[in-house]
């Protein structure tokens, strides 16, 4: 993998002429080693050095980009086998099947319910990626209609499944602007699949009937050129598959095997009679490895559990999720609505929000920057000091939306409440409940 400062800096010009921006090549040799200079900073490096530093610095998972627009994602990438080592970096892509046979009209009303099917989070939208289609009949002209239609009905990106490159060329034609991939090159086909990837600049997928026998194919398309690659290890069997992508994370990382630095794409759909055993197989894959799942079916009630368990695993667990600082409205409130404030770690977020909604009574909640840390934490940080939380309750503009002055502070932070008077001495400082379940409670009795 990667090469030490002293290694890169052997490959520099080493004239200290300091235009990358340091005063030394070797201080920018260093910098390039932990990541915080780019190559391009330094105009004097020879492409032969060049080309010796790209391929030393290229992650030991190549990241693989598929689809485009709103839904297009990377996968691969990945540097750590576990997650509290750094952080995993590019969610697994999450994909349901449909068949080519699939009439026009009944594939639209399944495109507008999977399109309807996303959810709001921490300020993010989750929503799966892909829809896989299967060529079933070898009819090509059939396969490319259906991929027209995904390609310009939906905002999903594509992996068009075929074992006939003709199907493939036909399909590519109308969804190259989508940037599917291609699924898949085996042993018989690996020549015709793979000029046609290279030609069209497409990501491939790559299935063999082993791990082994992957890394031989993946070394012949390298060898033709090909880049962007996503591994199917062929099994379809839970034990094997969750022993594959083991296999594969671990022999990219830890034996710097260039032949399966690659992101992999299983198949939960077919390693299962019913989409909640399919679920349950996805989520171990999720956590393990896979950088695409293929599902049967996108339902409410299987997809959210598995795009929240993909929000956590790939959220870097040194950095506590937050929410956006400002005020928040829940229920509909007006100028006599109570008004709340708390920190911005999520957790805290949705336990507050959530106990306000349950109470019914509308009201306003100031979401403070704590950087991510609860309310506790924060006020023993200094971060939610009653200085501070006076300052951002009269920046943030709640005083124009109401027409009281009061404002509820957490019970955990009632000792600020002596400065936020100081801060704002036209308000009246209340302190709420310590504990969220009391919040509806506190709420209701204000409002008799
Ligand atoms: Fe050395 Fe290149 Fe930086 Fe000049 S620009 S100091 S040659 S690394």
């Amino acid at each position: 993998m990667g090469l030490t400062g002293i290694q890169i800096f052997k490959l520099l010009p080493k004239t200290n002429c300091k235009e990358c921006g340091v005063p030394t090549c070797l201080a920018f040799a260093m910098n390039l080693a932990s990541g915080k200079a780019e190559l391009d900073s330094c105009p004097y490096v020879s492409d032969e050095a060049r080309e010796q530093l790209a391929e030393a610095s290229a992650p030991p998972i190549r990241p693989v980009a598929i689809g485009a627009g709103v839904r297009a994602f990377k996968t691969g990438g990945e540097t750590v086998m576990f997650r509290h080592e750094k952080t995993f970096y590019n969610p697994t892509g999450i994909a349901a099947m449909v068949n080519s046979d699939m009439d026009s009209k009944a594939l639209e009303k399944k495109l507008k319910e999977w399109n309807a099917l996303q959810y709001e989070r921490v300020g993010l939208n989750l929503r799966p990626e892909l829809v896989a289609l299967k060529d079933v009949n070898g009819d090509k002209a059939t396969f490319a209609a259906a991929a027209k239609k995904i390609a310009e009905e939906s905002e999903f990106g594509l992996i068009l499944m075929s074992d006939n490159v003709d199907a493939l060329k036909a399909a590519i034609e109308p969804t190259a602007f989508k940037k599917p991939l291609l699924y898949a090159a085996t042993n018989e086909t690996a020549d015709d699949m793979g000029n046609l990837a290279k030609e069209k600049g497409l990501p491939l997928a790559v299935k063999a009937d082993s791990v082994e026998n992957l890394s031989a194919l993946t070394d012949k398309l390298t060898g033709m050129g090909l880049k962007d690659l996503v591994l199917d290890s062929g099994s379809r069997e839970t034990k094997q598959v969750f022993e594959d992508q083991v296999l594969i994370r671990r022999a990219a990382l830890k034996g710097a095997n260039r032949s399966l630095g690659f992101p992999t794409i299983t198949f939960p759909c077919e390693m299962a009679a019913n989409l909640d055993t399919e679920t349950v197989i996805a989520a171990m894959l999720i956590a393990k490895y896979a950088g695409i799942v293929v599902l049967s079916d996108f339902r409410g009630d299987s997809l959210f559990p598995l795009l929240l368990e993909r929000l956590n695993i790939f959220t870097d667990p040194q950095r506590p999720m937050t929410v956006t600082q400002g005020i928040y409205e829940i229920g509909d409130p007006d100028k006599d609505s109570p008004v709340l404030v708390t920190s911005n770690f999520s957790l805290t977020y949705f336990i507050v929000s959530g106990e306000i909604e349950g109470s019914r009574v509308p009201s306003w909640l100031l979401i403070m920057d704590t950087e991510g840390l609860s309310v506790m934490t924060a006020w023993a940080a200094g971060k939610f000091s009653g200085d501070a939380v006076g300052m951002f309750v009269k920046k943030c503009g709640i005083a124009d939306k109401i027409a009281h002055k009061k404002i509820i502070i957490p019970g955990y932070a009632a000792a600020i409440s002596g400065e936020m008077e100081e801060e704002l001495p036209d308000w009246e400082v209340m302190i709420g409940p310590r504990d969220g379940s009391l919040i509806p409670k506190f709420l209701k009795d204000m409002a008799k």
